[in-house]
């Protein structure tokens, strides 16, 4: 599929483009003989790194900010992190694969560690108990689920780790961070457009916290397939 920076441009419209790719990667995966329910997600994620291609030829070429985040840097991973449920999906599928029975027995303690601390907490209460809400993905100051991460975490990227320091000092939550505004449109529309293809198709497509999205399809027999099928695999919101 041939591509330009240019069609990100005034006028032109990336949610389209990024639809007639989706479109044309499913039908490619039907003729090659993948189901939906396998193809759905290794298309989601080829999107994502389309997506990660246009966004590092943006900064190589001096169009965006490079940002300041950098490996050992997670100011960010200390807050409640908001994904849509195919990001769940595909989540579950890389920990299934690559995290031991110990790794996600871990998960499983960070997720109640987490639920313990913000369970009927309001925003602005949660915010000032983040210094003890590390990611459960978070290890060693990496993300353990980096190549997945969600689109949030791809979006939400830092042009100055000062005011993430002073953010992640600060009890106030309406504390702001200088963000890529490049990065924040091209992964929020990535997401977006799965978002609404989901809810097209009558699949569960609401806004979930990212621990108990995890939590739900470790407790499902099957979650993929189920929310393909149009069940609610996701019971926490
Ligand atoms: S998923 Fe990874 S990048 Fe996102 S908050 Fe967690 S540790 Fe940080």
């Amino acid at each position: 599929m041939p591509f330009k920076q240019s069609d990100i441009g005034q006028g032109s419209d990336f949610e389209q483009i990024l639809s007639r790719i989706l479109q044309e990667k499913l039908y490619e995966k039907k003729m090659d003989g993948v189901g939906f329910q396998d193809a759905i997600l290794l298309v989601f994620k080829e999107l994502l790194e389309f997506s990660d291609n246009i966004v590092q030829d943006f900064e190589r070429d001096g169009k965006s900010p490079t940002v300041a985040c950098k490996s050992g840097c997670s100011y960010c991973c200390h807050s409640l992190v908001y994904i849509i449920p195919i990001e769940a999906l595909l989540i579950f599928q890389f920990i299934s694969i690559n995290f031991t029975f110990s790794e996600i027995n871990a998960l499983r303690d960070g997720i109640s560690h987490t639920r313990s601390l913000t369970t009927g907490k309001t925003v602005a209460q949660t915010y000032a108990l983040k210094h003890e809400l590390p990611c459960m993905f978070l290890k060693n100051g990496e993300c353990t689920i980096y190549a997945i991460r969600p689109s949030i975490c791809r979006s939400w990227n830092s042009l100055d780790a000062n005011t993430c320091r002073v953010a992640y000092d600060s009890v106030d939550y309406k504390s702001s961070v200088n963000v890529s505004p490049v990065r924040n449109f091209i992964f929020g529309t990535t997401r977006s457009l799965f978002e609404q293809f989901s809810e097209a198709l009558l699949f569960q497509s609401k806004t979930l916290l990212l621990h108990n999205a995890v939590s739900d399809c470790l407790d499902s027999s099957n979650p993929l397939g189920l929310w393909t099928k149009g069940y609610n695999v996701f019971i926490y919101d």
